[in-house]
């Protein structure tokens, strides 16, 4: 059975300013206490990375992410951010394709796919998002939708580029709804998710990558959720804005039912 160290991100969205998370990052830090049972990773807004960096100071139990990046290294791109730019951040992991940018800014898997690329060529960790929409689960056609969303956001990954990924599987019907999938239904897309990988990398890649749970994820829930076999951490949005939910979240996530 191949251990993989768990992995739990909070994504900010748009909320908290730079000061607002401050604050957020000394409470998580000071309920966090010592701890290296899991990867840890806060994902503010751009706007409050610096300040966010300056609260985690030399502290290691968390880490940094951002929410998105463009594909290019530089340019005429006006209000666009670079890996570059973030790894000068001290950032180590950013989202990708999430629903929400997915819906609302034209994200499509070619331009994850181009995204995760240049992530990957600054050294910068892509948590890469894919789940199906209600529609599409009531079609029958959440297979279809999640393993197209894999093949096409990895196309050309080499077993380096496997390596530092994680994935995140985010039923689109879950997100901020507060309808949970439940552990029996996100362990089927997980293994679902972890065997399409399979396919296209191999057996050693897929056994190594980290697949992360989204979608309502709650101090009660986490447990279960977490305990699944292919379930190896959360995206977790709401919750992750209040300190002692998300730690509430990551200690849970760590405990073994
Ligand atoms: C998310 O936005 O990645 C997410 C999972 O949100 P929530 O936890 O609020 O459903």
């Amino acid at each position: 059975m191949p251990i993989r160290r768990k992995i739990i991100a909070g994504n900010w969205k748009m909320n908290k300013t730079a000061t607002e998370s401050k604050i957020l990052v000394t409470d998580i830090l000071e309920q966090l206490g010592k701890f290296d049972e899991a990867e840890v990773v806060i994902c503010p807004p751009f706007t409050a990375l610096v300040s966010a960096q300056e609260a985690l100071g030399s502290r290691t139990e968390v880490d940094l992410g951002a929410q998105n990046m463009h594909f290019e290294t530089s340019g005429a791109y006006t209000g666009e951010i670079s890996a570059a730019m973030l790894k000068d951040l001290f950032v180590r992991f950013v989202i990708l394709g999430h629903s929400e940018r997915r819906q609302y800014f034209g994200e499509t898997d070619e331009s994850v796919n181009k995204k995760a690329k240049a992530a990957i060529a600054a050294r910068l960790r892509p948590i890469i998002c894919v789940g199906e929409t209600l529609a599409e689960r009531e079609a029958g056609k959440m297979a279809a939708v999640v393993t197209k969303q894999i093949e096409a956001s990895f196309a050309g990954f080499s077993d380096e580029d496997w390596a530092i990924t994680v994935v995140a599987y985010e039923p689109v019907w879950a997100i901020g709804t507060g309808k949970t999938a439940s552990p029996e239904q996100a362990q089927e897309v997980h293994a679902l998710i972890r065997a399409t990988v399979e396919s296209i990398g191999g057996k050693a890649v897929a056994d190594k990558i980290r697949i992360q749970y989204g979608g309502s994820v709650k101090p009660d829930n986490a447990q279960l959720l977490l305990n699944q076999p292919d379930i190896d951490g959360a995206l977790v949005g709401g919750a992750s804005l209040d300190a002692e939910s998300f730690v509430a979240i990551i200690k849970n996530a760590c405990q073994k039912s």
